[in-house]
């Protein structure tokens, strides 16, 4: 047997150095060492050997395995780079031509939106604040004045987990912590992600952004919540906006209004994106509800407030004119490469 390891051995490695192609090796690799080659074919008559050769026959024929796997190996490599020399010889391969460059990655519509909210408040001295997605129920409503029998925790059916915890529904919970945390003077801002159990369409989904408001002081009046957004709008939108407000509700502040600005598209004349009424709605603000200061330990007879909130989701669609709000989150580069 060991004769005709051997033999096999030496036939093999003869055709492995004529060999000149890559099929020609693999085939060789299969003639001896595949399922049914004449390497495993000898190795299988191992086994009506007796006792006493079957170790130092088996070892060789593995020493054999390894070194004709290794020839193959090496011969293949060999191969390869005669042909890519021969390929540069005969100019068949250009190495003068540039390489594929990876493209550089852009900014997401939201991000630069949100960049732009933010600079605009940390230049009137906002400060940027961060908060937990995950929210305790009683941050989310009850500290913003909407206990569990409010009708208008409707509006924001959540994702609930247990023990009392759910998905933000909005970045208010984050005045509470603030308030709870630090003394006025506050003035912050908060952005960040929020989520509810809305139906996925061109204007709703599940998670979109919001970025909130809060300024708390003494004598802090509505002249001042004005002041602060008509300043925003102009800066936003352009410097000849006008705004308008229009009383509405919201549990955590009263009074609550929701600010318009004349349309930027065609600054007030009607068009498609203002609905041909000159006004586009913006955010929602008014005065911090006392309710809201009480659970945060102040007292509203020294301390007043005004809060805002907006959705940089809309601005970004009627900045850009983009008409479905599922494309943000689709991270398609056709998509995301215009901005
Ligand atoms: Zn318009």
């Amino acid at each position: 047997m060991q004769e005709a390891l051997e033999q096999l051995k030496s036939s093999a490695v003869c055709l492995i150095e004529k060999a000149s192609g890559i099929d020609e090796i693999e085939n060789l690799r299969v003639k001896y060492l595949g399922k049914k080659g004449e390497l495993t074919t000898v190795l299988k008559e191992l086994g009506k050997m007796p006792a006493d050769v079957r170790p130092v026959m088996g070892q060789l024929a593995n020493t054999i395995k390894n070194q004709l796997t290794e020839l193959m190996d090496g011969k293949k490599s060999e191969i390869e780079t005669k042909k890519l020399e021969d390929e540069i010889i005969n100019q068949s391969l250009d190495i003068t031509l540039p390489g594929k460059a990876p493209s550089p990655g852009r900014i997401h519509p939201i991000t630069q939106i949100l960049g732009e909210i933010r600079d605009i408040f940390t230049g009137l001295g906002f400060e940027v604040v961060d908060g937990p997605e995950v929210e305790t129920e009683y941050n989310n409503f009850e500290a913003l004045n909407i206990p569990a029998d409010h009708p208008s925790r409707e509006m924001w059916d959540s994702f609930y987990f247990r023990k009392g915890l759910l998905l933000r529904s909005h970045t208010s919970p984050v005045q509470v912590r603030v308030m709870k945390d630090r003394k006025p003077p506050i003035k912050i801002i908060v952005p960040g992600k929020t989520y509810r159990r809305d139906t996925v369409d061109a204007t709703h989904h599940w998670m979109f952004h919001q970025v909130e408001g809060l300024l708390v002081d003494e004598k802090v009046t509505f002249a001042d919540l004005k002041g602060v957004l008509l300043k925003f709008a102009r800066q936003m939108f352009g410097e000849t906006r006008k705004i308008s407000f229009k009383p509405s509700y919201f549990p955590f502040t009263e009074p609550s209004a929701e600010m318009s600005i004349d349309c930027f598209v065609c600054n007030g004349e009607g068009c498609r994106v203002c609905k041909q009424s000159g006004w586009i709605e913006i955010l929602g603000s008014g005065m911090v509800h006392p309710n809201v200061l009480r659970s945060a330990g102040y007292d509203p007879e020294k301390y007043t407030g005004f809060a805002f909130g907006m959705g940089p989701d809309r601005i970004a669609m009627l900045k850009y004119g983009i008409n479905d709000i599922r494309l943000f989150s689709d991270n398609d580069l056709r998509f995301l490469e215009q901005f």
